[in-house]
């Protein structure tokens, strides 16, 4: 009989439709099989998940690992331990780095300071020069084949596009090369307006009504209106409102290729938080009411939502306490996304059964991500000649997030303390072990994903 490197044998295979018990066979880091469970195949290694869900690994669309340039802050050797920590086990990193990702070099750049320090696979969205949009034309599909741009700014996102003719050409730009531009989408002149009025917040307590969701609705309408204009797919983060979600929802509904992402900040938190946890929470954009958290899970519930993303955006806790126009917004969440996000969902859902609820997390967190950024034909399934990344997933499990946990440079999180419910036993990448909760973190040599990832869209 065929021996293979590593069977995961009789755990709960969750895909996005549905959960089956099977034996999962690994070769040369590939799933060469899913067999039915008792196959009694064979190999090398061999991991008993009975009991467990065996998720594929997933993926996080939106972090800010802060390499190169700003690695007092974060660096990618314990950002991704946060991760595969976290079942995460690709990443997309954000380009608004120093120097930032705007050009192929760039990209190239980071990879090379990346190799040999990441326990996750990795693409880049490329940066969006406001003074030069038409520099994205350099990039070939190896490098990025979505890009990043910001509307707004704060201390770590300098890079804001301002001009409505820049933001037209980009768009034409973007159609051209087949590129998918993601956008933080809140309008500068909106805040630059209400500012000059109202000065700047003195208390984080105030900031939500100082950073409004006006400020969202007017730039997700500009941005709904350019995708009809130019066809070109768009891909909104962090929305943090229930008339932006109704919006985007109505656009994606005509059929116009507009697609959106909630972070597990903005599903676990609420405004009247902000009283408790000051600064720790303070995020761009706001932290919404709870209407407008209601209406974000009844998005993830119904499959308006595209994707979760972490928005892992870690500062020194010493930034974070500074008076409030100092403190620059973002917190730390790769690890905390996933038990985030599946606690959320029991208490949601409470009479569903975990085979109910992680269909969804994997629609969410492998499925459509790999979709949407050009990966699907390596990740996001498990599935014969896929990359052998899964999670090992005790659905059961009700425990603590403590300082202990933390894998990120920064030292915090605004879970602390949190009971979640469900927790990582073990992430494979590739098919190899990069987290165990008994053995520790595997070999920091994760990839670039390049060409044959992205074959298939050119
Ligand atoms: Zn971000």
């Amino acid at each position: 009989m065929k021996n293979y490197d590593l069977i995961v044998r009789g755990g709960r295979v969750t895909g996005p439709d549905g959960v089956r018990v099977a034996d999962i066979a690994v070769t040369g880091g590939k799933i060469a099989d899913v067999l039915p469970a008792g196959s009694g195949v064979s190999g090398t290694e061999e991991i008993d998940a009975t009991g467990r869900h065996v998720l594929p690994g997933l993926i996080d669309s939106h972090v800010h690992f802060r390499t190169p340039g700003l690695t007092h802050k974060e660096d990618w050797a314990h950002a991704s331990r946060a991760a595969v920590a976290g079942g995460v086990t690709t990443v997309f990193d954000m380009p608004n780095t120093r120097p930032a990702t705007f050009t192929p070099a760039d990209a190239r750049a980071k990879d090379a300071e990346i190799r040999g320090t990441s326990l996750v696979d990795y693409r880049f969205h490329a940066g969006v020069n406001p003074d030069d949009v038409s520099s994205l034309e350099a990039f070939s599909p190896v490098e990025a084949i979505t890009a990043k741009a910001f509307l707004t700014g704060h201390h770590t996102a300098p890079h804001v596009l301002r001009d409505p003719a820049r933001l037209d050409e980009l768009f034409a730009v973007a159609k051209r090369k087949g590129l998918r531009l993601l956008f933080h989408a809140e309008d500068d002149a909106v805040f630059r307006l209400l500012d000059q009025w109202q000065g700047e917040p003195a208390s984080y307590r105030e900031y939500e009504r100082f950073r409004p969701r006006s400020g969202g609705i007017v730039a997700v309408a500009k941005l709904i209106e350019l995708a009809r204009r130019h066809g070109t797919p768009v891909h909104v983060l962090h929305v943090s409102s229930r008339e932006e979600a109704d919006l985007l929802t109505a656009a994606g509904a005509t059929g116009l290729p507009v697609t959106w992402e909630v972070t597990a900040h903005h599903l676990s938190f609420t405004a009247a938080d902000t009283a408790r946890y000051g600064a720790r929470i303070r995020l761009s954009p706001a932290i919404r009411e709870q209407a407008d958290q209601d209406r974000l899970w009844d998005a993830v519930l119904r499959g308006e939502v595209s994707t979760v993303g972490s928005d892992h955006a870690p500062h020194a806790f010493e930034d974070k306490v500074l008076d409030a126009p100092d403190a620059p917004p973002g917190l730390p969440g790769v690890q905390e996304l996933f038990p985030a996000l599946y606690t959320g969902l029991r208490r949601r859902v409470p009479d569903a059964t975990p085979d109910e609820l992680l269909p969804i997390v994997t629609r969410l967190m492998a499925t459509e991500p790999a979709r949407l950024f050009g990966i699907a034909d390596r990740k996001g399934t498990i599935a014969p000649g896929l990359d052998a990344d899964l999670v090992l997933f005790d659905a059961a499990r009700h425990w603590s997030f403590g300082p202990g946990d933390i894998q990120s440079k920064c030292g915090w999180t605004a879970y602390a303390g949190w009971l979640f419910t469900g927790r990582v036993e073990r992430t494979i990448r590739q098919g190899r072990t990069v987290f165990s909760r008994a053995g520790g973190f595997g070999a920091p040599d994760g990839e670039w994903l390049t060409p044959s990832a992205v074959g298939a869209l050119r």
